[in-house]
């Protein structure tokens, strides 16, 4: 098929000219005098990402799925009491993989399409008066349904409760695209990956922790090898890494580094809300539901389209692939067949959006689903059109 093909998942996204070109070059020695000069300067940098001043960046040639464990085993010990809320596929698996390292769960269950509500985690950590759940764990952006929660709030009521626990936060689908703030929310392990907001392709699981997620690496008694961050702390300080670091990764972050920090960041939250309300208002013209119930918390990343009953969720994504040359997001868990998703995070602009859309609305009918031809489109168009600088 001739063209690019139109990659509208939320991860991977489309990796820009300037990364693929930058991580494109020969091997070399990790253990040159040269590297610490590249190694040093991505961990300096990082930080900035996640909005912190205090907190120290980690990058393993990993994914996101092991930054989850990293951060379990790291601050964690078998048996250890965690309250986790599940409102998505992405929440769901962070609970699994908690369990599965051998913590205690209790799990606040929200809707799929529901935000995190602080107040359930207040109450929870209030009545737990000796103080035994160690962590909080919250997905900041659920991508498998395109909420984005509250975590401002979600520290306020740790605080609230007067609760000492650690905040452990999934933003592998809001670091680098949405409003990050580590020091300002008081979040104390940040999790992310290298396919979403870095704009690069999957291979580093890229973990950012405060003063206070450090302090637990020596007490931690779960077993760690490949994720005993504490190898990581060592070597990073002199500019190394503990085993063979994922050297064409790391070009293509110093390169996603250099772009983003040239668009600072609230202008890059900027650019994905504007982006992601023209998505919403196409889906709204088409007479199409929201996955996410509350139109707060809507998500600036991704968008998680309800077909109707009659519909098969399954079927647009085949068709849209097959016709068009179009990659929409899957639905996940129980949710699939029954939503579709637009990725709208990355390097991304509007022509770009309006191609998404215009393929999106094809498909849809020759699905079946009962759409007006060049609505949604439409009034994406006005909304870019309305909304330009
Ligand atoms: C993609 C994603 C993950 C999984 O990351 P991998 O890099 O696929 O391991 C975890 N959490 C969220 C919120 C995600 O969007």
């Amino acid at each position: 098929m001739s063209g690019r093909n139109f990659l509208f998942v939320p991860g991977p996204t489309n990796v820009p000219d300037r990364i693929l070109r930058a991580m494109h070059r020969a091997q070399e020695d990790h253990r040159s005098s040269a590297f610490p000069a590249l190694a040093k300067g991505i961990l300096a940098d990082l930080p900035k990402i996640f909005g912190t001043a205090k907190g120290q960046a980690f990058v393993l040639p990993a994914s996101g799925t092991a930054m989850w464990e990293a951060s379990i085993v790291n601050a964690l010990s078998p048996g250890d009491r965690v309250l986790a809320v599940r409102n998505g596929q992405f929440s769901h698996l962070f609970i699994d993989a908690a369990q599965r390292l051998g913590m205690q769960v209790e799990i606040i269950e929200e809707p799929w399409g529901g935000a995190v509500q602080p107040d359930r985690i207040r109450d929870a950590l209030k009545a737990d008066k000796a103080g035994a759940f160690k962590a909080v764990l919250v997905v900041h952006n659920e991508t498998a349904t395109g909420v984005t929660s509250d975590i401002a709030a979600v520290r306020a009521a740790i605080d609230g409760a007067g609760h000492g626990a650690l905040l452990m936060v999934d933003g592998v689908s809001s670091v680098a695209s949405l409003e990050f703030k580590l020091d300002e929310w008081g979040v104390d392990f940040a999790i992310a990956g290298s396919q979403k907001g870095f704009m690069m392709p999957a291979g580093l699981g890229i973990l950012c922790v405060s003063p206070k997620g450090l302090a637990t690496f020596a007490g931690s008694k779960s077993n760690r090898a490949f994720f005993d961050l504490r190898d990581h702390v060592t070597h990073n300080a002199t500019g190394y890494f503990p085993y063979t670091p994922a050297l064409s990764g790391l070009y293509g972050l110093r390169e996603s580094l250099d772009m983003l920090l040239a668009e600072g960041m609230p202008n890059v939250a900027a650019r994905h809300k504007r982006l992601g309300e023209g998505v919403r208002r196409a889906v709204a013209a088409w007479g199409l539901k929201n996955c996410c119930t509350d139109p707060c918390r809507v998500s600036d990343t991704v968008t998680a389209i309800v077909v109707p009953e009659s519909g098969d969720a399954e079927k647009v994504r085949d068709v849209g692939f097959r016709k068009y040359n179009l990659a929409l997001g899957a639905g996940l868990g129980p949710l699939k067949g029954k939503v579709f998703r637009i990725g709208h995070l990355g390097d991304l602009n509007e022509l770009m959006l309006l191609g998404a859309l215009a393929g999106t609305e094809m498909t849809l009918i020759d699905t079946g689903i009962q759409i007006t031809r060049g609505a949604g489109v439409a009034a994406a168009q006005a909304w870019y059109q309305g909304s330009a600088k």
